[in-house]
């Protein structure tokens, strides 16, 4: 394609809220056969509420929310906001908590009251007992949080998130446009990711921290493949900049991920990702 094109499908772009940060990725959209998409924020709206808490032997349910919400005080993760929400539902007080720690894809740790507390996914803790008598909420797409006072597992907590309402539409559109492979890459537990993924006809990869999601577009783009990458969250950075075409969802993804990231959408709508293919085609005169 000629600069000029390139400039004017940039400035197409840009009037339907898509920030294209150069001419080269459109050319990479056009070679394009790896989509990997995050879930947490990107296919769901990061808005999780708490649906169950469920207390272990020497805790109360309140107890296990309020020393969660204690914890989380100051992350920002979506997750975070959900335990501290529900928390403020039930007028539970929060404690302060001192020597706050963010495991990226992990959880949080923070003293609360002098006990020392964790919350995360289940690689916070070892396997416990507690652990075989869970109903089967992960099986339902629910995330589970586990809370960990003092070395003990305190409980856990449910967290169900909603489907973007535009993502079933757009992942068959981004077949079509010629996606050989579409896969699921999350740092929440397998059945979760099993539960969205197949709703969805997804490959899907789970328990992957911020450098396995860096590892896995460089071994596809080792093996050939022009890898694009959608994601919204800090964690997802990191990949965004690896793949050949990041895309960082939506206005309330985090300012690293839009700096990042090599596109931006400027509204949290998926319809903008297969619109933004349909304009590399047209600017290389590809038609499909
Ligand atoms: P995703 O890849 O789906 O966007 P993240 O990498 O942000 O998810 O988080 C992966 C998992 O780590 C979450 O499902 C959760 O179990 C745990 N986790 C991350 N941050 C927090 C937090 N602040 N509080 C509790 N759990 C967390
Ligand atoms: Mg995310």
């Amino acid at each position: 394609a000629t600069p000029l094109a390139m400039i004017a499908s940039i400035g197409a772009g840009a009037r339907r809220g898509l920030l294209i940060k150069g001419g080269k990725y459109l050319e990479a959209l056009n070679r394009a056969d790896v989509l990997l998409l995050d879930k947490t924020g990107t296919l769901t709206l990061g808005r999780p509420e708490v649906t169950e808490i469920i207390p272990f032997t020497g805790f109360s349910s309140d107890e296990v929310l309020a020393l969660a919400a204690s914890a989380e005080r100051y992350s920002e993760h979506p997750l975070a906001c959900a335990v501290r929400d529900a928390a403020k539902v039930r007028n539970l007080p929060f404690g302060d908590p001192e020597d706050f720690e963010s495991v990226p894809g992990i959880g949080v740790r923070a003293w609360v009251n002098d006990r020392l507390v964790a919350v995360g996914s289940r690689r916070i803790i070892l396997e416990s007992d507690s652990l075989s008598s869970l109903p089967d909420l992960e099986a339902q797409g629910k995330t589970t949080l586990y809370v960990v006072c003092d070395g003990k597992p305190a409980g856990v907590l449910a967290a169900a998130d909603t489907l973007r309402p535009e993502v079933p539409a757009a992942i068959t559109e981004m077949r079509r446009l010629g996606m050989q492979r579409i896969e699921l890459l999350t740092g929440d537990n397998k059945r979760t990711a099993a539960s969205v993924a197949e709703g969805l006809g997804l490959y899907y990869r789970a328990n992957l921290l911020p450098e396995d999601k860096i590892a896995i577009v460089k071994e596809y783009q080792t093996k050939g493949h022009v890898v694009v990458m959608v994601g919204d969250g800090v964690n997802d950075a990191p990949a965004l900049a690896q793949a050949d075409v990041g895309i960082a969802m939506g206005a309330a993804g985090s300012d690293i991920s839009i700096e990042a990231a090599h596109v931006a959408l400027m509204r949290e709508d998926w319809t903008l990702v297969p619109e933004l293919f349909r304009i590399a085609r047209r600017t290389m005169g590809v038609v499909r």
